[in-house]
């Protein structure tokens, strides 16, 4: 069993796959080649949103919409502790200062209560609060509505980092179409992936669009020998959006193949361990199915248990970023720790999860969680007793 399993994908769709290579190939237009212009459209059709731009990855797609905005060392700009490090590392790279945010004990998304401190204390600070960057982990979104209303109480963006994400919904509308400026990354292991890495940007905006596109190549303007901003090479690869236009006609039967191993999973282990809770009115893309430990249970023994009995699991995230070496320095919103986050990565793991995972690899998932714990649960009573 594979924790993300790529290869039975590529098998269901390598004719199309090659042929599709084969095409650029033929072509030869290897950079902004004719995919790249289709693969938009077919992107921002799918969200239902007016602009995509491609770029060359999740981590570029966050630098470039950062660099949209004019920023100062002394602006502030409101991230989850518990995430990737590339939403924080984005913001540093722009010239701003993160501020890191606690997540909610249920969801793992950005606390709302959380937020509000830290836009006070980071005021306090003399720190001067722009944006927010909510990030909607292991594929579900965020509860926009609610931190759209503290961004509109505070006169603050938003830029949604949705690379779990892409393919969830909120309240009907597809991720894209939830925040002022949206990223979103086509890494191999996310939702939607290409075959190396890629990553995209949605808005509503025209100017925006103009602005990222530019950003995308060096900064160019409507004259494309005259540099009118600092730009970067955020490109796309021609044969990567050609791969990824085959990807997405997949796509919408893996998310429903995904919620069916959630289901699966959440069914048989809901009485023995957290497993995820999806708000009302949202769907996951589930980027990740990710369950949490009750107190006390060691999680090593148990994932050393599910590799013995052929089960992969890894751990998201091991680290809270205002934990890590080069993020200590920068505020938090309690001045301190973030104590649910902390709490959080010593107890979750997640299990395999992709849009081909079997039934029977599900049971053999579900059964080997349930030893793990009986085992545990066993030891722990022969300990109490004594
Ligand atoms: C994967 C990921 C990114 C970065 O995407 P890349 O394509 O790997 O650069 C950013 N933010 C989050 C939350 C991610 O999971």
């Amino acid at each position: 069993m594979q924790f993300i399993n790529l290869r039975a994908q590529q098998q269901k769709i390598k004719p199309e796959i090659d042929a599709a290579i084969a095409r650029v190939l033929e072509h030869g237009q290897y950079i902004m080649g004719p995919e790249i212009g289709l693969v938009e459209q077919q992107l921002a059709n799918f969200c239902g949103v007016k602009h995509a731009i491609t770029c060359a990855s999740g981590t570029d797609a966050l630098v470039m919409a950062l660099l949209s905005k004019k920023l100062d060392s002394a602006d502030a700009i409101f991230v989850p502790t518990y995430t990737f490090a590339a939403t924080a590392e984005a913001v540093v790279w722009s010239g701003a200062q993160p501020v890191f945010i606690d997540c909610l004990p249920d969801t793992y998304n950005m606390d709302p209560n959380s937020l509000s401190a830290a836009i006070k204390l980071a005021k306090k600070r003399g720190l001067n609060p722009v944006g927010i960057i909510p990030v909607d982990l292991f594929g579900q979104p965020v509860d926009y509505n609610n931190i759209g209303q503290i961004a509109k109480d505070n006169d603050l963006w938003i830029i949604a980092d949705s690379a779990q994400s892409f393919g969830a919904t909120y309240y009907g509308k597809k991720v894209g179409n939830l925040a002022d400026i949206t990223t979103t990354s086509f890494f191999p292991a996310k939702p939607l992936g290409c075959y190396g890495d890629g990553g995209a940007i949605f808005t509503n905006d025209d100017q925006t669009a103009e602005i990222l596109k530019s950003i995308r190549i060096h900064g160019h303007g409507p004259d494309p020998t005259q540099y009118v901003r600092v730009g970067i090479n955020g490109r796309f690869d021609t044969i990567q959006a050609a791969i990824l236009i085959e990807k997405l006609k997949v796509f919408p039967e893996e998310l429903e193949a995904r919620q069916q191993l959630a289901n699966t999973y959440s069914h048989g282990l809901q009485h023995i361990v957290n497993v995820p809770t999806v708000d009302t009115g949202n769907s996951s893309a589930w980027a990740q199915y990710t369950i949490k430990l009750p107190e006390g249970v060691e999680r090593s023994r148990v994932i050393q248990d599910l590799k013995q009995a052929g089960v992969p699991s890894a751990i998201y995230y091991p680290w809270a970023l205002h934990q890590q070496p080069v993020y200590k320095k920068y505020l938090t919103a309690t001045g301190g720790s973030l104590p649910v986050s902390e709490g959080l990565i010593r107890q979750v793991f997640s299990l395999p999860m992709s849009g081909y995972v079997t039934q029977h690899e599900a049971k053999q998932v579900v059964s080997a969680v349930t030893k793990a714990l009986e085992c545990q649960q066993e030891m722990l009573a022969s300990v109490e007793i004594i």
